[in-house]
This record gives C-alpha cells, structure tokens and sequence, in this order.
C-alpha cells in the first residue's frame, strides 16, 4: 500500500498535468471502486479547472473551481497514468502488467491542455470522493487524522502528548493514522530504525508522567521526518513484488534500513547486529535488536 512519500510523488507527478487544468471530460466506467462514485460525478467535474492539488497524509486533495475538493486514495493498488500525444508516464512506483491493463482502468480525465489521467485499480480498494472545500475538514476522513509529520505543527511535544499513557507498542501507535498521518509499515520501521528505538516499546515510554517529550521522542520525529524527505526525495520506494513500470521509479528501496532486511547485518555506525523479523497486529516488522531499544 502506498505510504505518505508514495502518494507525495504521484502528487507532483500529476501536477503538470491537471494544476491550473480544466475537465474537459470524464469518464466513469463502472457504478463504484471501494465505494459508489458520487452522484453525477462526471457532470460535478466537467468545465471545471482543477485550482492546487495538494496531498493530506494518505489522500489528494484536488480543489475545484466549483468550490468542491475532489478527494482521491490510491487504496491496495491504484495508479495514475498521464499521457499527452505519445508521451506516457505513470508516476509512484507500480505493478507494471496490471497498471496497463485496460479492464481496470475506471476513470479517465481529459484534461483541456491534452493530458489523459488514467486511473487504474485492479483491486478496487481506492476511491473518489466530492467534498464541499468548506466542509473538508468536517468530513469523517480527514477530521480524524493526526498531523502532517512534515507541518510545521508536528513536533515531539505533540508527538509525546498523543502517546502519553497509550500502552499499545510504539509501532502500533506510529501505524495509528490520529496520532500522526501517511505512515505505514515501511516507513514506521524505517524511522524507528533511525531513531534507534525498539518497534515493541510501550508507546508512552517517549513520554514523561505528565505528557512533556523525553529524548526519544526528540529522535522519533527526527526519524520520521528524515525518512519521509529522503524517500521523497528518491521518488517513494519500489517494493519488491512490484515490477518496475517504464515511468519514474521510487528508488528509495535501496536505502532501507531495516525494512525487508531480515538477516542482514545493521548499518547503524559500531552495531553488530542482524535484523530480524517479528509480527507485531499480524503484520511484518523489521528492527535491529542490539542498536534499537
Ligand atoms: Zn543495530
């Protein structure tokens, strides 16, 4: 599933496209993705321009002229594919064969500076939704979602104070989309790597008594901010199991840490230890266990 940095570079992927763009015609070819398709989508879209696209943890926010944001989620497997004339790219990192195969391509944007925004899903766990601007921040999906870990709001006071007295683990609270927004197993792992902070530590252990950060909160946001830019900044990561595509590739896979690292000596600085793999709430997590306490 696309994390924060995936979902980042699909946004400036997209941008040149369909920023300061209008609908010229939209195509829906079947009645839902995860959910139903707003009522008269296409219409809702059409003759409008596309104003800022912009990105809230997981989700693009594209506000429209009509004063509607059209907010889109990648979910399991959803891509974009931009092409103009001859030229094609499909920014973010993607299953190459299913990504071109026609049969899951379920929205077609025609763009009036000749862009065509495919959108493909073959799992169907994406979706678009319309949101009046004025009410986006009442809607249930984004009113319950933590900060930005790249806004100037999220800081290790805040950070400490939303895991003051939780006794889940740390990585579980970091995968807890109201305590911080976009992170997912990949880059929780990563950060906490970095921070050098064990993933099964108690997630109030960042905290003192009364809610005020310690030193590993300091080194947990520090983490999460360094991953997330570096990983921007390599265009998102490209995960194993997914084939290259022929557009711009995340490359950011190469600089894990921990992550799908199982076995494999740690690069922290004077460590000798190995990663290992353990599941934590049924999923995989990746963690050094001599540098990572
Ligand atoms: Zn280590």
């Amino acid at each position: 599933m696309p994390e924060l940095p995936e979902v980042e570079t699909v946004r400036r992927g997209l941008q040149p496209a369909m920023e300061g763009v209008r609908f010229t015609k939209v195509e829906v070819r079947r009645p839902d993705l995860r959910w139903p398709f707003p009522e008269n989508f296409a219409k809702r879209l059409e003759g409008k321009t596309l104003t800022g696209l912009g990105r809230r943890g997981k989700y693009l926010l594209a506000d429209l002229s009509s004063g509607e944001v059209l907010l889109m989620h990648l979910g399991m497997s959803g891509s974009f594919r931009v092409s103009n004339g001859s030229a094609q790219k499909t920014p973010g990192n993607y299953h190459h064969e299913r990504s071109k195969l026609s049969a899951h391509d379920h929205v077609v944007f025609h763009m009036s500076n000749g862009s065509v925004v495919t959108f493909n899903d073959p799992r169907r766990f994406g979706f678009m939704k319309l949101v009046p601007r004025a009410k986006l921040d009442d809607d249930p999906l984004m009113r319950a979602m933590g900060p930005e870990p790249l806004g100037n709001a999220f800081d290790a006071a805040m950070l400490a104070q939303a895991c003051q007295g939780k006794k889940t683990s740390l990585k579980a609270a970091l995968l807890d989309q109201r305590i911080v927004a976009g992170l997912g197993n990949i880059y929780v792992c990563e950060a906490l790597h970095r921070a050098r902070l064990s993933p099964k530590r108690r997630a109030s252990t960042i905290a003192s008594r009364t809610g005020a950060p310690n030193d590993h909160a300091l080194r947990l946001v520090e983490g999460i901010r360094q991953v997330l830019n570096d990983a921007i900044k390599a265009g998102g990561s490209s995960l194993r199991d997914h084939r290259l595509t022929d557009g711009a590739l995340g490359m950011f896979q190469h600089n894990f840490r921990a992550y799908d690292r199982e076995g494999e000596k740690c690069v922290t600085p004077g460590c000798k230890g190995r990663i290992r793999r353990i599941v934590q709430t049924g999923r995989s997590t990746f963690f050094c266990p001599v540098c990572q306490k």
